[in-house]
């Protein structure tokens, strides 16, 4: 009988239009790409400059990867209609495998569906009642979620506060096993998790180390393969979550990469490997392709690399309040949530596309503009951009 919830959830759609935090979906009349077309609400498609998609690598939609995909497909078939154990495991994925743990240094590897699935899966096959798991309180949901699932004592720690985990090391010192969960990049600021430090912590207390990667694998560190590697830390980090929908080509598809009996185990036991479907060919033969492309070429990275450091140098100089940082993502802070999204459709109508963000995603009154740079960027766009953000921001009396 469909009655209460209706009326119930129609009231409460309706609050969220009129506190302005009802998602409204843009649809891109273009593949993935730093120049797209767009409609604004009913009105015309236009052209604008994209600044807001994890295409860190400008890969997304690259021609190399949807014919890598399109062969796949061709010589593997469209779906497999299985899991991984019962008929759903062809050479391609024992080979992305291989060569995605050969990436990001680990010994072993699975395939899971999102690296949604990935934090789903990771905690409850490791960690029962009698451990206990540590959280950055700016976790990712699905590491939140994943730990939900998983019976352990949950501890979470204030946002990088070295000093709060330590003391909950140490108040959870009689767990059987202890594991540290963080993000590597924190998608909200582009602050990036002191490994070095809870690698420490995690050798002194006697615990396991994960890292959710997403916003790093492809192009943080030397040769791309993550904060791991940024940090110098590769041998030290126990497990690594992360996902293939981001720079690795921004299809779907994501891993937990780490040590050899971890991911045995979780190949027995974790329950979005053993109860979902198999990566479809395709997926698995453009993701190879893109890690090929991201770790042969140094290109890519380099081209991020100077976007990055190019854009957030302008921004501070026309006298926006960037959050410091030398990744990617690049949150301009504008504090008062009306005028952030004044500010996003002011630079609409300029043609550049950017998202505003407040609460409740970030902390009330810390509202922003998160500009997302590609190695697709030309300095061209980038100009484009900084003279958008310069008129808007002095009209609305940012600058
Ligand atoms: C994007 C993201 C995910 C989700 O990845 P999917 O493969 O899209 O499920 C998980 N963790 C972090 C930190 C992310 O940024």
């Amino acid at each position: 009988m469909y009655g209460a919830i209706k009326n119930d959830l129609s009231e409460q759609l309706s609050a969220l239009k009129t506190q302005g935090l009802y998602k409204d979906e843009r649809v891109l009349a273009t593949p993935q790409g730093p120049e797209i077309r767009t409609k604004t609400g009913g009105g015309p498609e236009r052209e604008a400059l994209n600044f807001c998609a994890n295409n860190y690598l400008g890969l997304s939609g690259r021609k190399e990867l949807a014919d890598a995909a399109a062969r796949a497909m061709e010589k593997w078939g469209y779906g497999l209609s299985s899991v991984r154990f019962i008929c759903g495991t062809q050479e391609p994925h024992k080979l992305l495998e291989s060569e995605i743990s050969e990436f990001l240094g680990t010994e072993d590897a699975i395939l899971l569906s999102s690296c949604f699935d990935a934090n789903g899966g990771v905690f409850e096959a490791l960690l029962d009642k009698d451990c206990a798991v540590y959280t950055d309180s700016l976790n990712h949901a699905s590491v939140i979620d994943g730990i939900r699932l998983c019976k352990a004592d949950r501890f979470i720690y204030a946002h990088m506060d070295m000093d709060d985990l330590e003391q909950k090391l140490i108040d959870g010192r009689d767990a059987k096993y202890r594991l540290i969960a963080t993000d590597g990049v924190f998608s909200m600021d582009g602050d990036m998790a002191d490994l070095p430090k809870i690698c420490s912590l995690a050798e002194k207390y006697d615990a396991l180390v994960l890292v959710d990667d997403s916003h790093a694998t492809g192009f943080i560190g030397d040769r791309g393969r993550g904060t791991h590697e940024y940090w110098n830390v590769m041998d030290r980090v126990d497990l690594i979550t992360t996902t293939f929908g981001k720079a690795l080509g921004g299809a779907s598809g994501g891993c937990v990469a780490g040590r050899r009996e971890l991911i045995q185990w979780l190949r027995q036991k974790a329950r979005p490997y053993l109860f979902s479907n198999t990566i479809p060919p395709a997926i698995v033969g453009g993701t190879r392709e893109a890690i090929r492309l991201a770790s042969g070429a140094p290109e890519h990275r380099n081209t991020l690399r100077h976007n990055t450091a190019r854009f957030r140098k302008a921004m501070e100089e026309a006298g926006f309040a960037i959050r410091p940082g030398e990744h990617p993502i690049v949150p301009v802070m504008l504090k008062d949530e009306v005028l952030a999204v004044r500010m996003a459709e002011g630079l609409l109508d300029e043609g550049i596309y950017v998202i505003a963000f407040s609460y409740p995603v970030v902390p009330k009154g810390a509202a922003r503009i998160r500009v997302q740079l590609s190695a697709a960027h030309t300095d061209e766009m980038l100009d484009r951009c900084i003279e958008a953000f310069k008129k808007v921001g002095r009209d609305l009396g940012v600058i």
